[in-house]
């Protein structure tokens, strides 16, 4: 496979913007080689600067659930974007939106669109702050909710330091309000709030971890968090930006039966345009201004172009409780294929369309199981599966996103090719 195009845009980008890239993992850092650059993708499929075609598992990161360039989406959005691209106020398809969300997820009666899942995050946090008068949040070691200064903690596959910020530029003061517990870990939890009492405002969880690769919750942790958060009047935020649509219509809440004070959504809202959003019950978001006294605003929040996206893409899911079927057959096949080619050297974590393939033998249920991997055996498959035509996530700690366009050819496709992998 020649990748002379990528390499010469790759050397261009470097010398006007940092490392080349406009995010840091898509510099492909971990994995020992240089990114592709795309051209553009169709279905299932991306096809870079070279021509090489690759079957996508990153679907920028898991926003595409019906896969690239989606005729739907697409018309929908053109009609959209003749009309005007902003305007800075209120359309209807806002509301639209806002209404069928909470109708998907029961537990949000009221939304607040941003304009990604950073920005999600950081904002549910004030307004938990806000709402229960308190300073202290916990959160999990490996879980990523974003780039905000109090969140950039033990962020997943992120640089790993002694209770200190991840980051640099990160005054430690802003991290010292960021209780640290281990997933999976019950205890760690209760710890803090006994230490920590009347002082916790929230605890934020990715419910199905995957940013540190993908961890399920063990039975009974998210059901732990919820019972731990209520006995101490403290918020349970839920931070759906990756599950949210993804596992179900209606999240991770719906697969696991547990309704969050607030939820934070990213990625698949989008419809592949740059959208995030958090909502909850109702009188926690009516604390948010105008009617409220926490401060949050945005010059392209709920963006018409952006929402007809989404409003499309989630209709389309609503409508469509076949598709969560076909992705959980698909990752089923997978997985089994992944199981059976690595047996004990590798620990598969799956969760309907998300997985990831730890190379360790432990089984992996928290960041200290999922740092046992090996990145250099990870490095090696992933420059194989490239070269073949797969196309996955560039980091061990990341997820394999499938997408209803996938097809069962393709799986195929990637099976055959796993099998002819060397270990
Ligand atoms: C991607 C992600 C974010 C951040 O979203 P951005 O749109 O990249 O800012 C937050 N939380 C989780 C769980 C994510 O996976």
């Amino acid at each position: 496979m020649k990748h002379e195009r990528s390499s010469e845009l790759f050397e261009l980008s470097k010398k006007y913007i940092p490392g080349g890239v406009n995010s840091p993992v898509r510099a492909f850092r971990a994995v020992g080689c240089d990114p592709v650059f795309i051209d553009h993708g169709k279905g299932d499929r991306v096809f870079d600067v070279d021509g090489n075609e690759y079957i996508d598992y990153v679907t920028s990161w898991g926003p595409l659930i019906l896969g690239h360039a989606n005729e739907m989406v697409l018309e929908a959005v053109s009609k959209a974007a003749a009309k005007g691209l902003t305007f800075g106020a209120p359309t209807g398809v806002e509301y639209e939106v806002a209404e069928l969300i909470t109708e998907m997820i029961p537990s949000i009666e009221k939304i607040r669109m941003v304009n990604s899942g950073t920005e999600a995050v950081m904002s549910a946090i004030r307004v938990a702050r806000g709402y229960t008068g308190r300073d202290y949040i916990v959160k999990f070691i490996g879980c990523y909710h974003g780039h905000s200064d109090g969140l950039l903690v033990k962020a997943g596959s992120g640089a790993m330091t002694e209770s200190k910020p991840d980051s640099a530029g990160v005054p430690s003061g802003y991290a010292e309000y960021t209780l640290l517990a281990d997933y999976n870990d019950l205890d760690s939890v209760q710890k803090l709030f006994d230490e920590y009492k009347d002082k916790i405002a929230a605890v934020v969880v990715e419910p199905v971890a995957a940013n540190m690769g993908v961890v399920p919750p063990l039975p009974g942790f998210l059901e732990g968090l919820r019972r731990i958060t209520e006995e101490n009047d403290a918020l349970l935020i839920f931070d759906e930006v990756i599950t949210g649509f993804r596992l179900a219509a209606g999240g991770a809440q719906q697969l696991y039966g547990i309704q969050a004070d607030i939820t934070t959504l990213g990625k698949i809202i989008g419809g592949g345009m740059p959208v995030g959003a958090y909502g909850g019950r109702k009188e926690i978001m009516d604390k948010v201004a105008p009617t409220g006294s926490v401060y949050q605003a945005g010059t392209l929040s709920g963006n018409p172009v952006a929402m007809t996206a989404g409003l499309t893409t989630l209709r389309t899911l609503k409508d469509n409780p076949g598709i969560y079927e076909r992705l959980e057959a698909k990752g089923a096949k997978l997985e089994a294929a992944y199981k059976a080619k690595f047996g004990d050297r590798a620990c598969v974590n799956r969760v309907g369309s998300i997985m990831s393939a730890f190379f360790t033998p432990e089984k992996v249920i928290d960041y200290d199981t999922a740092v046992t991997s090996n990145t250099e055996a990870f490095g090696r498959y992933f420059r194989y599966m490239l070269e073949n035509g797969i196309y996955i996530a560039p980091s061990q700690f990341e997820a394999m996103f499938m997408s209803d366009a996938l097809t069962d050819e393709d799986v195929d496709r990637t099976i055959e090719v796993l099998n002819g992998y060397e270990l």
